[in-house]
């Protein structure tokens, strides 16, 4: 194949920029007399969810990313390329795309969950067809999975076992740098309008004032928030002590939406986290964000080694439970009407804005599976719909791991609700940001106001009507307490105890 009239096509998925990009790189190392930059708008990630029909991608996280795409094409239009945007399942318009392009060689990153690399097996087996060489590359972790001091099939059991181990025997490989120039497409090639929210059926999603941030997508915006976070008001350096906040844009970094997308890569931040440490300060905190950086990392090597068993009921560890399936139950923890306050701010913050911090995270997901006992795939599914910062690995991880069926050895460990809120939101300012009609309340009532009614005041405070303004509890929490309690003791291997005594998370 001549060198000269080669094109090399590169496949964007979920890294959408042009750092620390290998397929980007390679494929330019290789010389070729044109590049196509390509992005598929894959009509499955704007279906529905398979087990209980919610949207697959919301409009928030669909804006998102349309943004981050926008960005894109603009960044290669300004180093001489452009991005072409197609319609359609990958397996099929990627290998009709190379066929108009021979000669030429297909440049990807390799994804680790079942529905993307089945794609990518459609499409490798098409190329084998066409005679057409690909080349796939791991580019999504702190560690390269070729870096790792075992076998993704021998990943240790515990986090700690595995940061361990990456820590003492496995170096971060320096990010790439972003090319400057990129050859152009083929003259002829239609680029394909930049997508739509109504081109999916999505309705423009209404921005509000209490969003912890007005997320953009996008490699720009991404490079702004870290420059924000470390650089500008040197957050960072406090970081370990702030990250269990919940309110305001920085508590934490909230660099996961551009880091789901691939906007930013996790070897950048952890670069950036060293240059900070060297002119700055290095302490707790600039460690503290790298090690949450391992604990994505953990979650993606997890789901390439669970497989398909990452999505069962059973989870990964193959765990038999009763679980409950109680449509009204589910809608009204969706909906942010559990009758606990903590729980529906937190969930209604995610209904409006797509975030939840991390600490809501816990406390809902451990709210749902341990003191509703619901099947916790409509928690993962859920927030798959409604996050935007969702990335597979992450969020069916971290649902496995609360429900007790992923990685967690302790599997009937659960938060309790309350004492959380108490210690988190100790005035109840949070709760009462999203549940406004809770305002009239003190801090002693605003976390359980039904001990207005047991302590005697009545259910009424300055016009506010407990049960009418607020719904009662769907559930006994304390009940549900003893309930996983007695299960626990009767657990001959439980090592179980309240999540919240754990320190390290
Ligand atoms: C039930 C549940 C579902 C979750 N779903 C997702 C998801 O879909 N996508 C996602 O990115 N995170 C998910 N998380 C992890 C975590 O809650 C978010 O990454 C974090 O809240 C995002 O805010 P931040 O970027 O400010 O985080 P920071 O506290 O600033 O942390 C920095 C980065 O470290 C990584 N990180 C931190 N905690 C975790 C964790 N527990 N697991 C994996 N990575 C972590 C993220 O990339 C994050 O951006 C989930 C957690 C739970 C309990």
């Amino acid at each position: 194949m001549s060198e000269l009239s080669r094109t090399a096509v590169v496949w964007f998925r979920n890294d959408l920029r042009l750092h620390d990009h290998e397929p980007l790189m390679s494929a330019l190392q290789s010389r070729p007399a044109k590049v196509v930059c390509v992005y598929v708008l894959d009509p499955r990630h704007f279906g529905t969810t398979s087990l209980f029909d919610f949207p697959k991608t919301g409009p928030i996280r669909a804006k998102f990313l349309f943004e981050a795409l926008s960005d894109l094409r603009k960044k290669l239009q300004a180093i001489g390329n452009d991005l072409l945007i197609l319609r359609g399942f990958p397996e099929i318009v990627v290998p009709e795309l190379i066929e108009k392009m021979q000669p030429c060689e297909l440049y990807y990153h390799q994804e680790a969950t079942d529905e993307e690399m089945k794609v990518e097996t459609s499409l490798v087996k098409a190329f084998t067809l066409q005679g057409v060489k690909s080349h796939s590359y791991w580019g999504s972790t702190l560690y390269h999975k070729s870096d790792l001091p075992f076998e993704v099939k021998d990943l240790p059991p515990v986090f700690t076992q595995f940061r361990i181990a990456c820590e003492n025997n496995a170096k971060v490989r320096p990010p790439l740098a972003a090319p400057t120039t990129v050859p152009p497409a083929p003259s002829g090639v239609d680029f394909g309008l930049l997508p739509e929210l109504n081109e999916f059926d999505l309705p423009e999603p209404n921005s509000d004032p209490r969003s912890v941030l007005q997320f953009k997508g996008g490699e720009t915006a991404a490079f702004e928030r870290l420059n924000h976070y470390f650089w500008e008001t040197d957050r960072l350096k406090s970081y370990k002590l702030t990250r269990n906040g919940l309110l305001g844009a920085d508590y934490s970094s909230k660099f996961a939406p551009w880091l789901a997308h691939g906007c930013i890569s996790s070897r950048q931040i952890t670069a950036e986290v060293a240059r900070y440490e060297h002119d700055r300060v290095q302490n707790d905190s600039t460690y503290w964000l790298v090690f949450e950086l391992i604990w994505r990392d953990y979650f993606r090597f997890f789901a390439l080694q669970a497989g398909t068993s990452l999505f069962h009921l059973t989870g990964p560890r193959n765990v038999k439970k009763n679980w409950i399936q109680e449509p009204s139950l589910l809608n009204a923890w969706i909906e942010g009407q559990t009758g606990i306050p903590f729980i529906d701010a937190n969930m209604r913050e995610l209904r409006i804005t797509g975030f939840q911090s991390n600490r809501g995270r816990q406390n809902v997901a451990s709210f749902l599976v341990k003191s509703l006992g619901l099947d916790w795939r409509a928690g993962a599914e859920w927030f798959e719909s409604q996050l935007i910062d969702f990335d597979v690995c992450s969020n069916w991880g971290n649902w496995s791991y609360v429900a007790g069926v992923g990685n967690d050895p302790r599997q009937d460990r659960y938060f309790q609700v309350i004492k959380q809120a108490r210690d988190y939101d100790p005035k109840g300012t949070y709760v009462k940001s999203w549940l406004p009609e809770l305002e009239s309340l003190s801090a002693e009532m605003v976390h359980e106001p039904w001990r207005m009614e047991k302590g005697g005041q009545g259910n009424f405070s300055f016009g506010f009507q407990y049960g009418r303004d607020y719904p009662r509890p769907i559930i006994d929490l304390e009940a549900s307490y003893s309930r996983l309690r007695a299960e626990q003791a009767s657990n001959p291997n439980d090592q179980s105890r309240p999540f919240h005594r754990r320190k390290s998370r």
